[in-house]
């Protein structure tokens, strides 16, 4: 009985409800995108309001998943973990000269007493003013780096595409505070790693550009793209020169129509829509010096401003880019560390010898999640009524990376397994030994 809690059934899922999928792409039915329309319709996601959504449990998974990759890599270069509040005063706001600058973007809110405050669209004000308050910050002690993966709050003028453009939104958040200039930028440029790794890692094709620096200040700034129809974005890519920047900042630095380096003739400057996946910045004393966050210098008494970097990545808008960046016209496809559930089992309808298919998938269940990595990774289609096919379509639709289907070699001795490779869709007869082999190979979070 005990293993039978493990065993996860279609049926009990929160998810399958019997919502008809549209046949047409998300334009078409007014739902801006092609992921969008994925997400809503399969209960990945549900819309609460304008531009908030509720991620409801397969989304869950794929996005607790997502941010163990995250964790992952910021912690591998040093990155403490912490958890900031949502709610930030006015007064630190006023401080930076945001609250103003920021505008109608900021959600703002007042307490009993009349103060003023912001939902946290990102948290230069409250970690700076964190550190501010810390005495004695040593010279010894840094770098230091610190981040949350929290909630962010923007009053978006037009909020669309579902969670690539929310008005609440998960965010990674990373701040940093070093010593001077040069081991600010030793400390920027191994973040930058960190984000290189983590999205080779999710596999997604992607770029790193010079981006703007914008409302957030400071005087070095890159971007992580995903290249998609849909991005706000556009990047200037040239193979030849390597010139890889936003346009908006060719624009700004005046290096338009020819941000290329090489002669007109020889130049090969591409543009592509992009999704901002990530970005990076140098901050400077931009933040520390108006709120006075220093350290002690190596000579016991002089107090000097922390250089800072901060670097944002969007968990959430992550999640549905690379949905859209691999999904096909019906079928949802995930980056296969992160898919909800790695394997999708389907029981043939029981026969009348009195054949019990289900039973049989029950245990190739338990089986399989004795590898504890495949815990809770594995799903049973226990809708006995419908034929395989029909099920296929559902395991296809959902983007499980490998279905199981147990026919009527599976009750034969040896038995053999079906197996689909959802990515590529290939078929193979499988021993139970060889089903193993494959189970081990499966990489999880
Ligand atoms: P954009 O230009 O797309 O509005 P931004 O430059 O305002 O983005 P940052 O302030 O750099 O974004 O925020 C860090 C990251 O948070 C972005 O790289 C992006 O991935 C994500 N992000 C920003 N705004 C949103 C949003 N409204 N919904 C979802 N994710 C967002
Ligand atoms: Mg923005």
């Amino acid at each position: 009985m005990a293993s039978y809690c493990h065993r996860r059934y279609v049926s009990r899922l929160f998810q399958n409800f019997g919502k008809l999928q549209p046949k047409s792409k998300g334009q078409e039915i007014g739902l801006s995108c092609h992921s969008h329309k994925l997400m809503l319709y399969n209960d990945i996601i549900a819309q609460s309001y304008a531009g908030g959504f509720h991620i409801l449990p397969i989304g869950l998974r794929a996005l607790e998943k997502l941010t163990r990759l995250v964790d992952e890599e910021m912690q591998a270069i040093g990155g403490q973990k912490i958890a900031m509040t949502t709610l930030a005063p006015e007064s630190l706001w006023q401080t930076s000269g945001r609250w103003a600058a920021a505008g109608s973007e900021l959600f703002k809110l007042m307490d009993r007493q009349k103060h003023q405050f912001c939902l946290g669209p990102t948290h230069e004000e409250l970690v700076t003013k964190l550190l501010a308050n810390i005495a004695q910050v040593s010279y010894k002690h840094l770098p230091i780096k610190l981040y949350q993966i929290t909630r962010k709050f923007r009053d978006e003028m037009a909020p669309r595409y579902g969670l690539l453009r929310g008005r609440e939104f998960e965010m990674k958040d990373m701040y940093t505070f070093d010593s001077n200039e040069e081991t600010a930028l030793d400390t920027y440029n191994g973040v930058c790693g960190a984000y290189n790794r983590l999205f080779d890692r999710i596999g997604v094709p992607y770029v790193k550009v010079s981006g703007a620096t914008g409302i957030i200040g400071g005087s070095l700034s890159h971007e992580y793209h995903y290249f998609a129809d849909v991005g706000q974005d556009s990047v200037l890519l040239c193979e030849r020169c390597g010139v890889q920047m936003n346009k908006e900042l060719a624009a700004e630095d005046g290096s338009l129509p020819s941000a290329c380096q090489m002669p007109a003739a020889q130049c090969d400057l591409q543009e592509q829509k992009g999704i901002e996946v990530g970005h990076t910045f140098y901050l400077g004393t931009k933040y520390s010096s108006p709120f006075k966050a220093v350290y002690m210098d190596s000579d016991g008494s002089t107090m000097i401003d922390f250089h800072m970097g901060c670097y944002g990545l969007g968990i959430t808008r992550i999640l549905q880019a690379t949905v859209e960046a691999l999904s096909t016209e019906t079928g949802i496809r995930w980056p296969s560390l992160v898919a909800p559930h790695q394997i999708y089992i389907i029981p043939k309808k029981d026969g009348n010898r009195g054949e019990d298919y289900l039973a049989a998938a029950e245990s190739l269940s338990d089986s399989l999640t004795q590898r504890r990595h495949l815990q809770g990774e594995i799903v049973i289609d226990d809708r006995m009524n419908l034929t395989i096919g029909r099920r296929q379509v559902d395991a296809d639709r959902l983007g499980y990376p490998y279905t199981i289907i147990l026919g009527v070699k599976a009750l034969e001795s040896p038995a053999l397994y079906e197996v689909v490779e959802t990515a590529t869709r290939e078929t193979t007869f499988m021993s139970i030994d060889q089903l193993m082999s494959l189970a081990d190979q499966i990489q999880t979070i």
